[in-house]
């Protein structure tokens, strides 16, 4: 069977999807995204999603109206047309169609692209799969809270991670964590949570959103701030957190063991609240 794309308007073949090499995306990366998972047709925190795609859009000046509704109804009917029932939707909109020059002309008319990837996630509470990083200079500009596609020194550390057999690759700068090339990093020690603030530093995730929420929920403690790579190495427990990898357990950073391999308590039972919302 055939995968099926939604472009401008229209449900395409997935091979059938074209877009024109004027098109500022393609050019300049002048354009923005979203990753949305899904499980068992339900999707994970879709309204904030949502607000995050509005809010990049509103950074970047590009003008694409749409309902949340009818946003839901293209995906489902994704969903439905590519008979997936877990895996992540992929949405990105660019600036338009513009004979190539640097500043961007208004009234462009955006392009539109979303299409879906299958995906089975880590989320077998029994069974939750721990993961090796790598830590790597942070490359990136200085406004990482928008969700651009200008992703090429995340592809760089992320393929440097996958070289050196790793699952991610967490982003240092000035001897601090920032974030992984795809997810937000989280560590504890004696029973203390800390993880980034939420600025212009890093993408405030929306899975970090929702590991706040349990965090407060279940009383448990929280430092916003940043972490240095030295503490990293000797803290009792790490973990990501992103839309495709839930709460993911960091067991081993370049060579250096994290609670001797083993995966932490909070992690584990964070991991266990997470993916209980997602049932
Ligand atoms: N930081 C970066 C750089 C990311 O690309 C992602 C994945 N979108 C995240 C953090 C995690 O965000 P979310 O929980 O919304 O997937």
């Amino acid at each position: 069977m055939s995968k099926i794309a939604y472009l401008n308007g229209r449900f395409v073949k997935l091979k059938d999807a074209k877009i024109n090499i004027e098109d500022r995306g393609f050019q300049f990366s002048d354009s923005i995204y979203e990753v949305i998972a899904f499980k068992n047709c339900k999707f994970i925190d879709l309204k904030f999603h949502l607000i995050r795609l509005r809010n990049s859009l509103k950074f970047i000046n590009i003008k694409y109206k749409f309902t949340n509704k009818n946003m839901e109804n293209k995906f489902f009917r994704l969903i439905s047309m590519n008979k997936i029932n877990s895996g992540l939707i992929y949405i990105q909109i660019t600036r338009g169609v513009q004979p190539r020059s640097h500043a961007y002309t208004i009234n462009l008319k955006p392009t539109i692209v979303i299409y879906i990837i299958k995906k089975n996630f880590n989320d077998k509470i029994n069974k939750l799969i721990s993961k090796t990083a790598i830590t790597y200079p942070d490359l990136r500009w200085k406004r990482r809270d928008i969700k651009s596609v200008s992703l090429l020194p995340n592809i760089l550390a992320a393929t440097e991670a996958s070289n050196k057999s790793s699952y991610e690759a967490i982003l240092i700068e000035n001897g601090y964590v920032t974030e992984g090339t795809a997810s937000n990093i989280w560590m504890v020690k004696n029973r203390i949570l800390k993880t980034h603030p939420a600025n212009s530093d890093i993408l405030r995730g929306i899975t970090r959103d929702s590991i706040k929420k349990l965090i407060k929920k279940y009383k448990l403690k929280l430092i916003e701030k940043k972490i240095k790579k030295e503490s990293l190495y000797i803290s009792d427990e790490v973990f990501l957190t992103s839309s495709s990898s839930f709460v993911t357990p960091i067991v081993k950073i370049d060579n250096k063991l994290i609670n001797k391999g083993k995966i932490g308590n909070i992690t584990m039972e964070l991991a266990r609240l997470y993916n209980l919302r997602t049932i």
